[in-house]
């Protein structure tokens, strides 16, 4: 298909081009409601950080911090990331501008935090020893052949032999079949992307899904190598994705899901129009 990726009226008002590329999460917010991702990626109205998005947000710079420490064969043991989600979690509450209220709560949640990763850390099907092939890796692949944008996307980690791994952190304990159905276009991203990369294919897919429950809980869910099928897919979404943006669909799409929306207020007010 051929599409413009500076299309005409709303889009060209801002200086940014929400399609210079595509990423798993552009197309994920597409997929969940239009009208949020235009709220998100074309108003770029500013949002407010929650609690739980603070709590994933440190968990995955620790877990970072944890795989690059491996990686350069340095101090990875609980007491050291320990200290690390000490300072993480001072500077992330400080940049977000966190306003804890009641007070309490702050502490309620930075234990809730410490606990999933402490448990991941004695839990974790990842031997201390084993060397990741890439960690927080940026990788871009070109889609001209289909007339689409480039494809972007930071890879959390890239175990020994290629198996692709995303961290979640969650409230309730999921369902593989769900991880699987939920994950499928973000980690068939992460696929299509490490074979630009490597020139190999994956050799597959964890999910390690941190659950916040009282007691924490690790579940790890495990993916297939991509299916020459489900790249199709992708690239189906990807191309109806793209006609959307350029035809401006910004459009609500009500659920469950509206629960957690930073837009809400925005979407009550919204007249019908795209600007
Ligand atoms: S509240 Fe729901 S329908 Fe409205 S923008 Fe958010 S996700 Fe979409």
């Amino acid at each position: 298909m051929n599409c413009t990726l500076t299309p005409p009226d709303t889009l060209s008002k801002r200086s940014d081009d929400p399609l210079q590329y595509i990423s798993a999460s552009r197309l994920k917010c597409w997929q969940e409601c239009s009208l949020k991702w235009y709220f998100r990626y074309i108003e770029q109205i500013p949002t407010v950080t929650s609690p739980a998005l603070l709590v994933g947000k440190v968990v995955h710079e620790v877990l970072q911090f944890w795989n690059l420490s491996r990686w350069r064969g340095r101090d990875s043991s609980v007491k050291r990331m320990q200290q690390v989600f000490e300072a993480c979690w001072a500077q992330l509450c400080e940049e977000s501008d966190m306003h804890w209220e009641p007070l309490e709560k702050e502490g309620k949640e930075k234990t809730k935090a410490w606990s999933i990763l402490e448990f991941y850390f004695q839990n974790t099907p990842i031997p201390e020893d084993e060397k990741p092939e890439a960690v927080e890796v940026r990788v871009e692949r070109d889609l001209d052949a289909h007339g689409l944008p480039p494809l972007l996307g930071i890879i959390d980690l890239v175990r020994d032999g290629g198996r692709i791994v995303d961290f979640k952190t969650t409230a309730q304990t999921p369902k593989h079949s769900m991880v699987r159905h939920t994950n499928e276009i973000q980690m068939g991203i992460y696929g299509l992307l490490y074979r630009e990369a490597t020139g190999h294919t994956e050799s597959g897919f964890e999910i390690h899904s941190m659950v916040k429950t009282k007691q924490p809980k690790l579940v790890i869910t495990t993916m297939e190598p991509l299916f020459p099928d489900q790249t199709r897919k992708l690239v189906r979404l990807m191309e109806s994705y793209v006609r959307g943006v350029v035809a401006e669909e910004f459009l609500p799409s009500p659920g469950m899901h509206c629960q957690w929306c930073d837009y809400f207020r925005q979407c009550r007010a919204w007249k019908g129009g795209s600007s």
